[in-house]
């Protein structure tokens, strides 16, 4: 319907145009100089004249008659004393009449528009490019700079049941829509319910997808706004985009507003690189102090979600404030269970499917890494014109999503392929015999996105909390590829540098914050926090240089320790390395079943279970997986949940270690 509006500069500029050009031609008026001027008026009769008298200039408009014909003119001379006497002179001859015009009167309508009309042209011009620049669409976004680029949704469709696991969660979030939904029940109680909420948790975890939920349980409003968003090229922007925000929230109340991102605006201040004065900490003193203004029970939830809860700003979570604290973790093995079935809810499965499973062998897995299993699964199934999704597809799926396709088309040499197999054929052996160490889901020597070949490795159950003797056997893992390679070919490779990254930083860990050395459990944190993550930019090392030669010898002795280990039982379990290896050299991917197949039977598949039984089974057995009883999560600060473990194996340089040889 508004379309019309998007003409309208086109079209006063095209009006204005041609009124120009019309008073320009207007009555053909004959110009002159001064000289033709002189040269008319020694002929010409002067009818009616008008002057027009500025200090340095005359005006002279009027009629003449020339030979018999009437003639508009205008004439412009200097102003001086004879000029003047001999114009009077000249109009007045024959009866000619003069008048004085004021110049500032003059004629009101050209030098209104004379002035006016180019003025008015440079600023519709600015507009239409400032309406362009600012992503088109309707031309008042313009100015709309300090307007709050909140999204409102105002009927949320997301329940609580589309966010699976996250019991404990939505029991958190389960009052404020109560209280969204009744508030009088809190209000005669005298209770004012929390205006801020802080999720805190991965990427992934479904935040926002909690934070909508709510919304949609409550039947509020949702507004939301990225913490990017408030940041701007003007000084000052962020800050009245915060206040416009309140206030629209405060029109549409009750209702949800939610800040993604919140660490954009809401870091530290003072802290990290330049002045202390920015643009950023405006914004969040401006956020503060709006917060802190609204008044208890005005029917406005701020829920803010980061998943970087350490660089926030202090003075964000007090009291009052972002008082709430809700942890949003990644899904231990029942919730990914639970998310893979609301997500599996309009996907045809083939029957033998068994998401149980499929949530076993994902530890780690945000929500939104499970919801891409499932989708790549899907396409998979497209692309291979099933008519449903089979478990092939979503093991290739999940492989997809943790490490990109697959390629096929890259070739070993002779040489390499052996040399991948040895090193995955380690990681699997020291899997097998350390009861600490991670299980081995599935080994490949198919390179996969950067890697060579790799190996999934997961922790026996989700934990919360770590073991010494664990962590310990998770290094002794991860060296077994490398030890292999030494081992066999007397020489090693390149391939295992993400190894050999992942196992430094376990040590260090162990040693520097776990407390988990000789040294005792004082922790010795890392200088190297990055400032332009907002830490603090003179974070010097608080602990003198002898207790860093001490840590580091700490660091080397666990990992020398557990080198040994790998390479003494290595070299016991020397057949079972060379047996893993040459069927991986031969079958390129082997599964969990398959490798303690050949532990148990030195084949790859059960000599006591028949081939009838086998294929009445499942495609996928369950694993032998302990029962889940975790530990609940304390105030402490938890260990970061492992991912699986990958191997980046770099084959140009392993190719270069072998043909040196
Ligand atoms: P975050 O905001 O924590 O980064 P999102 O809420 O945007 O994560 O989640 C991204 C997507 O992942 C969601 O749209 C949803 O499809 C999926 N997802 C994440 N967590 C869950 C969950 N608990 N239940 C169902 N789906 C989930
Ligand atoms: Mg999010
Ligand atoms: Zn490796």
């Amino acid at each position: 319907m508004k379309k019309w509006l998007n003409y309208l500069p086109t079209l006063f500029i095209i009006i204005i145009l041609a009124s120009l050009l019309l008073f320009s031609t207007q009555g053909s008026v004959r110009r002159l100089n001064y000289t033709d001027f002189q040269k008319v008026a020694q002929q010409a009769d002067f009818k009616e004249s008008s002057l027009s008298i500025s200090t340095t200039i005359i005006k002279a408009e009027g009629t003449y008659e020339l030979n018999g014909k009437k003639q508009s003119y205008s004439v412009i001379i200097p102003n001086t004393e004879e000029n003047m006497v001999w114009l009077t002179d000249v109009l007045e001859e024959d009866g000619g009449s003069i008048s004085i015009t004021d110049p500032s009167t003059g004629n009101l309508w050209m030098t209104i528009l004379g002035q006016i009309v180019p003025l008015l042209l440079i600023g519709f011009l600015f507009y239409f490019l400032l309406s362009k620049m600012s992503g088109g669409g309707s031309a008042n976004k313009a100015f709309e700079f300090s307007k709050s680029k909140a999204r409102m949704e105002s009927d949320v469709k997301v329940r609580f049941k589309d966010v699976a696991g996250c019991e404990e969660e939505k029991d958190e979030v389960k009052e404020i829509i109560d209280y969204l939904k009744t508030p009088q029940k809190f209000t005669q109680m005298g209770a004012h319910i929390p205006k801020g909420l802080l999720m805190v948790g991965p990427p992934g975890t479904g935040k926002t997808l909690l934070a909508k939920a709510v919304a949609g349980e409550a039947n509020v409003p949702f507004f939301s706004i990225s913490g990017s968003d408030f940041v701007e090229m003007f000084v000052g922007t962020g800050a009245s985009r915060v206040r416009d925000m309140f206030k629209t929230a405060q029109k549409n109340a009750p209702c949800i507003l939610f800040i993604d991102e919140i660490d954009a605006v809401g870091r530290q201040r003072g802290a990290g690189m330049g002045g202390g004065n920015d643009e950023r900490e405006q914004t969040l003193n401006q956020l503060l102090v709006e917060m802190d203004g609204m008044g208890d029970n005005t029917g406005i939830v701020v829920i803010a979600a980061t998943n970087r809860p350490d660089v926030l700003d202090p003075a964000l979570r007090r009291s009052g404030r972002f008082d709430r604290n809700i942890t949003v973790s990644l899904p231990d093995v029942k919730g990914r269970e639970e998310i893979l079935k609301v997500h599996a809810r309009n996907k045809p499965l083939a029957p033998t499917i068994s998401l149980e499973n499929l949530a076993k062998r994902t530890p780690g897995f945000s929500g939104a890494d499970l919801a891409n299993v499932l989708n790549e699964g899907a396409i998979l199934a497209v692309r291979n014109k099933q008519s449903k999704i089979t478990q092939e597809d979503l093991d290739e799926a999940i492989d997809r999503v943790m490490m990109g396709p697959a390629k096929k088309s890259k070739k070993y040499s002779e040489k390499d392929k052996w040399l991948v197999s040895y090193h995955e054929a380690g990681h699997a052996v020291i899997g097998l015999m350390l009861d600490d160490a991670k299980i081995v889901q599935k080994v490949t020597i198919i390179p996969r996105g950067d890697a060579g070949g790799y190996n999934l490795m997961t922790p026996k159950e989700d934990r919360y909390f770590h073991r010494k003797s664990e962590l310990l056997a998770e290094i002794t893992g991860l060296l077994g590829g490398r030890t292999a390679e030494e081992i066999v070919f007397g020489e090693i490779s390149a391939g295992a540098i993400n190894d050999i990254e992942q196992l430094t930083s376990i040590a260090k860990n162990m040693v520097r914050v776990y407390g988990m050395s000789s040294l005792g459990p004082i922790q010795y944190a890392d200088p190297s926090g990055n400032v332009f993550l907002g830490r603090d930019y003179n974070k010097g090392s608080d602990y003198s240089a002898g207790v860093a030669t001490e840590i580091d010898k700490e660091v080397r002795s666990i990992v020398d320790s557990c080198h040994d280990q790998c390479k003494q039982i290595l070299t016991e379990q020397r057949a079972l390395l060379d047996l893993i290896a040459s069927q991986l050299y031969e079958h390129e991917t082997l599964t969990n079943e398959e490798i303690t197949n050949l532990k148990n039977f030195g084949q790859l598949t059960d000599p006591n279970i028949s081939e009838e039984q086998l294929n009445d089974q499942n495609e996928m057995p369950p694993l032998p997986m302990p029962n889940q009883d975790v530990p609940a999560p304390t105030v402490d600060n938890e260990p970061p949940v492992q991912n699986p473990t990958v191997d980046h194996e770099t084959m140009d340089e392993a190719l270069n270690e072998l043909t040196k040889k």
